[in-house]
Order: structure tokens, then sequence, then C-alpha cells
């Protein structure tokens, strides 16, 4: 997870949309205070499709052009130069974002919806001047810029995000994932390219979706709301615009639209939408994977799986109809029984049934699903009709979640409808919430369990370590001691060692210990329990096991290391061991005894030859 947002360390990575070289050229030159028309014009000049493209922009309606404009200069000169600017850096964007490797994220979609965003950002402006038609134009078609961004920047995760997101959710991922949303970015890369900071205001005011005032900022915010509504009917199936419109006629009430001369508005839009996609290169035909893109970005809550149960084939039919339109998938029963064997089967998120069917009815239906496991979180919407108070508490009590009253009003049976998903979703979220946290459970016990591990072994060698060693030897002495069992320890020391690392150095001299290791690993018996206790020095745990079978077995381990020098290296002194070892029998020694004891017969070995084995006194 990132803590914090760097936009400059990203633009140095080149991971973000940019401009391409000569949209640079012409941003950067109209940037200057002393630039002049010819300037820019020239660089336009440059590029035949620019130019090209320039000219049908200042023809356009969106930028209301009185007669014919005919070469580049005057088209500059017409349509301002931080609008030739702007224009000819969205071009050179699309250009270079027309494709992508985030999956989920369908980079045609993204364009087609800016471009309807843009297209109808234009129109609104011509019809009340906030800003100029075509500088709300560019901006338009740059709103969206951040979703573009974190696709270009962080593929893989934002896919995933996209995804995972439903709903209201994307943002908060992004935030979470990225430390900046879709939103936020947007306005950070807008800036960065110099668009002016009312634009950026209204923008940002348009997006939090609460906007109060009468300044200009606040009536252009309100503009850009209405420019992405209709932006998002554009690109919506028949379908979901049916869903989109009632939004879509309370936002144009503002502009005095009833809603033949909002869909007349519409009409002309879409209609530009689609020459400005051939001018660009830019596709408008609407398709699914659009509409996906689209939802996930707009936070439109994702049609329903439902199950609508009634005994009138009238009313299942209309109903269904009109559900289906409104983008659910809807599956239909005639009665309780029926419903609750397609229940089982299909598991749908949500159930719409009338009260009064036969065989069983609504209520012995809501009474079934919440008796059983599969059936207790299925949100269930009773259509009531006659029913007094007293029903509806039982009906309540039953289990319901909600109910609609017969005769049904769309409008209100959708708005149930949407409630019921915010809370199946926050359902679905706390499941996978506990889920996570169960993952993240079992993960970390796998992460301490490697800790753990490594707390206890030597890395050199592989042996456990000193800490491993003298926590075991505590735990073996007090075995012995319950069992009444013998139990001895082995204390030991390389010999000269010091002079290996002086004469062939410390790399061999690690080669070294990791040689005695591996012989003494295999001299031991299974029950035997070799310690590093840190640079030359080892000790060996060998539970019962007396004194005198362990001076057995230190004389086996030293005459092992004697006959097997470690391979490919030259020695001064051949590699040897001094081994002290101390058993306890009957006296029950403590567990520092036996360290002590055995530490004081290496002594001994230490001060003759070396290379030998001896045994403690008790
Ligand atoms: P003695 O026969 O009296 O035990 O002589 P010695 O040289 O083995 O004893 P001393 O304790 O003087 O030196 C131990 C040396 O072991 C010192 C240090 O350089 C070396 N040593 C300790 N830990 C490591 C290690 O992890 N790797 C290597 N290469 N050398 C180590
Ligand atoms: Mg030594
Ligand atoms: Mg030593």
């Amino acid at each position: 997870m990132n803590t914090e947002f760097n936009l400059n360390e990203l633009k140095a990575a080149d991971r973000l949309p940019s401009p391409s070289g000569a949209a640079l050229a012409i941003m950067q030159l109209a940037q200057q205070n002393d630039a002049t028309v010819q300037q820019v014009s020239q660089l336009v000049k440059v590029d035949p499709a620019l130019s090209g493209r320039i000219l049908r922009f200042a023809n356009s309606a969106a930028f209301g052009a009185r007669r014919p404009i005919v070469d580049v200069q005057t088209a500059i000169m017409m349509m301002g130069m931080q609008t030739v600017r702007n224009f000819a850096l969205s071009l050179s964007l699309i250009g270079n974002n027309s494709k992508g490797h985030c999956p989920g994220f369908d980079y045609e979609a993204y364009w087609s919806r800016s471009l309807a965003i843009s297209v109808s950002i234009a129109a609104i402006t011509a019809r009340e001047i906030t800003v100029v038609p075509a500088e709300s134009f560019t901006l338009g078609l740059l709103s969206d810029i951040g979703s573009l961004a974190l696709a270009t920047a962080w593929s893989e995760i934002y896919g995933e995000c996209l995804s995972a997101a439903e709903g209201e959710q994307l943002l908060a991922l992004e935030s979470e994932r990225f430390a900046i949303d879709h939103n936020a970015l947007s306005l950070m890369l807008l800036a960065d390219w110099g668009f002016p900071a009312v634009f950026l205001d209204a923008l940002k005011l348009s997006f939090e979706k609460k906007v109060a005032g009468l300044n200009r900022t606040a009536h252009f915010a309100r503009q850009l709301i209405f420019a992405r509504l209709i932006g998002n009917y554009c690109v919506a199936d028949e379908a979901r615009r049916a869903v989109l419109l009632p939004d879509l006629t309370a936002e144009a009430g503002l502009y005095a639209m009833d809603e033949p001369a909002l869909l007349t508005f519409i009409d002309e839009i879409i209609e530009l939408w689609h020459e400005w996609g051939k001018l660009i290169d830019v596709k408008t035909d609407p398709r699914q994977s659009l509409l996906k893109t689209v939802a996930a970005l707009e936070s439109i809550l994702p049609g329903l799986d439902l199950l609508l149960v009634d005994d009138d084939p009238m009313m299942l039919a209309r109903l269904s109809k009109q559900l289906a339109a409104a983008g659910n998938q809807v599956a239909v029963c005639r009665n309780g029984e029926s419903a609750l064997k397609y229940i089982i089967e299909h598991r749908p998120q949500l159930v719409i049934t009338d009260w009064r069917m036969k065989p069983m009815d609504g209520l012995a239906l809501c009474k079934a699903l919440r008796a059983s496991a599969f059936g207790k979180n299925i949100y269930l919407i009773m259509l009531t009709s006659t029913e007094d108070e007293d029903a509806l508490v039982e009906a309540f009590d039953a289990g319901i979640d909600d109910y609609v009253t017969k005769p049904i009003s769309l409008r209100v049976l959708l708005a149930r409808l949407r409630a019921g998903q915010r809370i199946i979703m926050l359902q679905n979220e706390l499941e996978k919430e506990s889920r996570d946290i169960q993952r993240y459970t079992a993960e970390l016990a796998a992460a301490n369990r490697r800790l753990k591990s490594m707390a206890n072994t030597d890395v050199l060698t592989g042996l456990p370590n000193r800490r491993y060693a003298l926590n075991r030897l505590e735990q073996e002495a007090a075995t012995a001691l319950r069992s009444n069992q013998p139990l001895s320890v082995l204390m030991m020391d390389l010999d000269h060692f010091k002079s290996v690392n002086d004469t062939l150095g410390h790399d061999v001299g690690d080669q070294v210990l990791v040689h005695v290791a591996n012989l003494m690993r295999e001299t031991v018996r299974t029950s035997d329990i070799v310690c590093r206790l840190g640079g030359e020095e080892f000790l060996i745990i060998t539970p019962n096991t007396d004194g005198a079978t362990a001076l057995l077995l230190a004389e086996r381990i030293r005459n092992s290391i004697e006959q097997n020098q470690p391979e490919g290296i030259v020695l001064r002194y051949p590699v040897t061991v001094s081994i002290g070892v101390a058993g306890s029998m009957g006296a029950k020694p403590s567990w520092k005894e036996l360290m002590k004891r055995s530490d004081d017969a290496l002594y001994l070995v230490k001060q003759g030859n070396r290379n030998g084995v001896q045994l403690a006194g008790e």
C-alpha cells in the first residue's frame, strides 16, 4: 500500500499519459506570454492531421463560427491560443492512449465517454455561457484523465481494483491502493498541464456532486455534472438509458428543459458525438464492455440478480420486463414452493414476492427462507395490498426486509431495490472482510512460524543457534529429571581456527565451519541435537545418554572430522576439534552445571595437545 502519492516520481518514471512532442511544443509555446499566433500556427502546420482537426474544430457548432474559417492561423486566432493548446494536448493524449495493458479498463470506452462528456459540456456552455464552449470542450475531454493515468501507471493493480469495485467502492479502493483516487489525480494532472484554476475548482465541485452557490464556478460545476449525466446516457444501451433518465430529467429542470426538450437536446449531442468521433478517431458505438467500464467509473450500482414471485401472470410479465429494463437480471416463479426450489438452486441476491399465493404464500416462503442456512441473508421485499398494520408487523416478524404496496409504483420499487442493494453490498463487503481477515490470520501465522524458525536458526550452517540450544537443554534437563534418565552434553571447539581465517580469509573460514557442521550432522544419532553456540563453538545435546557413552560419541565425531578434511582447501594445520563431555546421572546437576563442566573438560583438552576428547569428573 502506498502512503503518499508522488506525481513527479511517476512523471519521471514515464508512467503517466503524456503529450507527444508536437503537442508539448505547442503547449510550451502557448504558455509564453510573448508567443505569437503566427509562431503557434507554424508549429501546428507541421502536423497536417492536427491542422485539419483544428480547422474542423474552429468551424464546428461547439465553437459557434459564423463564417467558414479556411486557414489555420485564423482558426487559431479565433479559437484563442489556450484552446488550441489544450485541443492539441487532448488529441495527442488520445493518439497515445487508445490502447493499453490494464485488464478490465476499456480504453476505447474511456475515450468514447470522455468525448461524449466533452461534446455535452460544449453544447451546455453554448446554451448558457459560463466559460467559452471551445475551452469547456477540452476540459470535458480530459475531465476523467485520472482513471486513464491509474490504468497506465499501475495496469495490473488497477485492473484488480476495477473488477473488485462495486458501486461506490472504486474511489475508496483507489485511495487505499495508490494513495490517490482518479478524481484527485485528474485535477492534479490538469493543473500540471496548465489548465486554469477556475476550471479545476469547478471540476472538483462537480466530482463532489455537492454544488451550492450562484457564482460562475458553481454554475459551471453544475453544468459539468449535467454533461457527465448526458455523457453516461450517450454511451448507455436502451435498458440503462431508461434507468438514467429520471436523474437526467431532474438535472435538466435547472435549465428549464422538460423531458421532450431534453431528449431533443441529447439527440443533437449524440449526433455531434458521432461526428467528432469520426474526426478524432474515437469509437462512438455503444458496447457492453464500454458500459462496464463506465459503470465502474461512475459508481453506478450494478444490476441485481433477483427473483420475482407472483401468481398473477400479467403482473409477472409487466414487472419483470420493467425490472429487466432497469438493468437487473430477473427470474420469475408463480408460487412460494417453486420459488423455494429456484432459490436453493440459483441463490438470487434479492427476492420480491407477492403475499397471497397458493400452495405456499409469501409469508410461508419468507419463514422457510429464514429458517434455512442459504436463505437467512437473502434480501426479501414483500408486495402487499390490503394488509393491515398487524399483518405488516407479522410479516416483519417473519423476516421480510421491506415491503411495497400494490398498485406498484415502479419508481418506488426501484428506490427500494437500490436501498436493498446497498445493504446487500455492505453484507458482501462484510463477508469479504471476514474472509480477508481469515486469510491474513493464516498468512500471519505462517510468517510467525518463519520468523520463529529464523530466530532459532544459525544462518551460516543451518544448525539451531545458541538461543535454541539453551532452551532445548533446559527442556531436556527437565525431561531427564522427570523420567530419571541420563543426559549428556558435548562442548566442542575447533582448534587453531583463527589461523584459517588469518591465512586463507574469512570466506574459507566459513566454508570450514559449514563443512564441520555437515560432518557432525551426519555423525550423530537422530536423537542428538547439534547446535552452533557461536564462532567455532558447538554444543551437542545427547538425551538419554550417560557420560561414558557420550564420550564414545565425542571420539567418533573427533575422528570423523580429522579423517574428513574439507576438499579443495589447502590448510596449514588439518581441521581438528577438541571436545569436552559432561554427563549427569544420579546427582542431577542443573543444565547450567552441565554446560560449565563440559566447558571445563574442553579447557583441559585445549591445555594439552588439542584434537582430543575429555570426560568431566562428576
Ligand atoms: P583454539 O584452538 O584455542 O580454539 O584457537 P582458535 O584460533 O580456534 O580460537 P580463538 O577463539 O582465538 O579464535 C576463534 C576464531 O574464530 C576467531 C574468529 O576469527 C573466528 N570466527 C568466529 N566466528 C566466525 C565465523 O562465523 N566465521 C569465520 N570465518 N570465522 C569465525
Ligand atoms: Mg577454537
Ligand atoms: Mg573459541
